[in-house]
């Protein structure tokens, strides 16, 4: 869970990197727009100037090829062949595509012209000031841009001088009107918003498709005052008439952005590109307004601002899942840890009770070890006492008997110390594979003539098993309890062992069973303890105890039951068999 502040300054955190990113969104795609506005403007103004220059090329040249004509001079020697005159006139005018053509005499009258037939026809107008007439009587091939004296129209003239025999009697002029190139450009500039205006050195708009700017002065020009411009008569009596502009260059934008007002009192920034049309040494300049990038500066921004979620989205989801990721491995780290201290704490417990059992094994054996060789001990001194009274007396015979007696005390006190030495080194000895069948053979020697002497009957069933132990060991076992089956079957009419091994798994189960008194079931549980016996005798009551021992020591167990008939027992060792998988 998140704490509210946490929550807060994340909500924080979050928005400013949104609002830098917008930022950085809006500057780069806007720089980026109008960077490319800018190679737009820049071709754009190269189409636009070259349909210029091969337009006015076309008509230049009219003018000049008219004046061989020889209606022309026909009429300009003789009036009466000027109505025929206008109407061939009239005819290259259709066909040349210019407004108007017309022939002017040497004093700037005009004699024909192909209007001659409409109520604003030139014929009879004077246009000696105009600089396309002066000029072409200085035998000078004119062009020149102005205002129609009738018409008021905007339209460039070509001039070119009429000669007969070398002298100069008139001129010719084709008019073309601007209205024209305004239309035919307007599919040229390709798209609707692209403005264009074609203003010559005195600054006037003379050209273009934007209305508002025609016939405006765009600033004061360097070569000529609104007086000079005002005595050509080229604008009629246009009064003067400003468009507030400026240009600016922006540091963040490459390209000059110019501000220019495009209706009255309202502004808008463009890109521009601009070209030169030298035959009338015009410029030309297309423009674009800025406000085309803003579209798509707002669909940058929309999709900035999508991606950023989205990306803050992909960013919080991997985290929870690293997250998660981390916390597994913590938690599992932790479990490893905590199970390899229950692990150590186990095993130092179990050491533990494995001590205490120990010790409390040792303190048992001590107390009986005490007994065992206390009982000689004192029966010993006792006798020791007696004999030297005896000797006192010079009773030698009943001391050397005492001392006899003393013998096989000592004797029995080596037996047990001899025994309890086996036992403590039970653990000490080589394992390995046994034969079983030696084994037994072996401790047959050991046993066969006690069991001769006793006249029983020993059933023993060759066996081929291999068993996991020590061979002496498992002798002195064997030894053990052959011996103890026949002492059983002291007083037994049937005296007979039977010896057997059976399969049983990983395991051989090795039976050997006496008919002899069998085993008390009250003491069945003990008959396995150290000094348990109850020959009283004789026993020391250690070998079947050091027995388990050795066989356990083997892996194996050693167990004693009465026979299901209720005469003599079966003990029963049960040892690791070699198969085929321990070769
Ligand atoms: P010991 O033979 O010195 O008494 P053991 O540890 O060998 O010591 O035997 C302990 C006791 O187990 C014997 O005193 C006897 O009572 C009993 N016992 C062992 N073997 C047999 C057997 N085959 N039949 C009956 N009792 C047996």
């Amino acid at each position: 869970m998140y704490k509210p502040r946490k929550l807060y300054s994340w909500i924080a955190l979050l928005s400013l990197g949104l609002v830098l990113v917008l930022i950085i969104t809006a500057f780069a795609t806007e720089r980026y727009w109008v960077q490319r506005l800018n190679q737009q403007v820049s071709m754009e103004a190269i189409n636009v100037g070259q349909y210029f220059n091969t337009q006015l090329e076309r008509y230049e040249h009219i003018p000049d090829l008219l004046t061989s004509h020889y209606r022309i001079r026909q009429a300009l020697q003789q009036d009466t062949a000027a109505l025929a005159l206008s109407k061939v006139l009239s005819d290259i005018q259709k066909t040349s595509g210019a407004s108007d053509v017309y022939v002017l005499n040497a004093t700037g009258d005009v004699i024909a012209s192909s209007n001659y037939d409409s109520n604003d026809s030139y014929i009879g107008s004077n246009y000696a000031f105009r600089p396309y007439f002066y000029r072409a009587m200085q035998g000078k091939r004119w062009v020149d841009y102005a205002l129609g004296l009738r018409s008021g129209e905007r339209g460039i003239f070509f001039s070119a001088p009429i000669y007969s025999e070398e002298e100069i009697i008139g001129a010719i002029a084709v008019k073309v009107d601007i209205d024209k190139f305004e239309q035919d450009t307007e599919w040229l500039a390709g798209e609707t918003s692209t403005k264009f205006m074609v203003f010559g050195r005195d600054e006037v708009v003379f050209i273009s498709n934007h209305p508002y700017w025609r016939l405006k002065q765009l600033r004061e020009s360097e070569d000529y005052s609104w007086q000079d411009i005002q005595a050509t008569y080229r604008y009629l009596d246009l009064k003067q008439q400003r468009i507030p502009n400026s240009q600016e260059s922006t540091a963040n934008l490459d390209g000059k952005i110019w501000l220019l007002e495009h209706s009255p009192n309202t502004q808008s920034r463009y890109v521009f590109g601009e070209t030169q049309l030298d035959l009338l040494d015009f410029t030309l300049v297309v423009l674009r307004p800025i406000s085309q990038t803003h579209q798509k500066v707002q669909v940058a921004l929309i999709l900035a601002t999508l991606s950023y979620f989205t990306v803050i989205g992909v960013g919080i989801f991997v985290f929870r899942r690293l997250a998660g990721y981390r916390q597994l491995i913590y938690t599992r780290n932790s479990l490893e840890k905590e199970v390899t201290q229950r692990t150590h704490q186990l095993e130092q417990a179990h050491h533990a009770l494995v001590q205490s059992t120990k010790l409390a094994t040792i303190g048992q054996l001590s107390a009986n070890i005490n007994h065992e060789i206390n009982q000689p001990l004192s029966a010993m001194s006792t006798y020791l006492v007696s004999t030297k009274r005896l000797l006192s007396k010079g009773m030698v015979e009943q001391a050397c008997e005492n001392i006899a007696k003393l013998e096989s005390l000592i004797t029995r006190v080596h037996r047990i110390v001899s025994q309890l030495k086996q036992f403590s080194r039970a653990s000490e000895h080589q394992l390995g594979w046994c034969s079983l069948q030696t084994c037994i053979n072996n401790a047959l020697i050991v046993v066969g003539p006690k069991i001769n002497n006793q006249n029983v009957t020993a059933d023993i069933e060759p066996v081929r098993y291999e068993v996991w132990g020590e061979t002496l060991k498992f002798e002195q076992v064997l030894v053990n309890l052959f011996s103890n089956a026949v002492e059983a079957m002291a007083e037994s009419d049937e005296k007979c062992i039977i010896l057997r091994a059976k399969e049983n798994g990983e395991w051989v189960d090795i039976t050997l069973s006496d008919t002899g008194t069998g085993i008390d079931l009250q003491t069945i549980e003990s008959i396995f303890e150290p000094f348990f016996t109850t020959k009283s005798d004789i026993g020391l009551g250690l070998g079947l105890a050091i027995s388990k021992n050795i066989i356990q020591s083997f892996g194996g167990d050693l167990t004693a039951q009465n026979n299901a008939d209720h005469q003599g027992a079966t003990f029963t060792l049960r040892l690791k068999r070699k198969t085929d998988a321990n070769d």
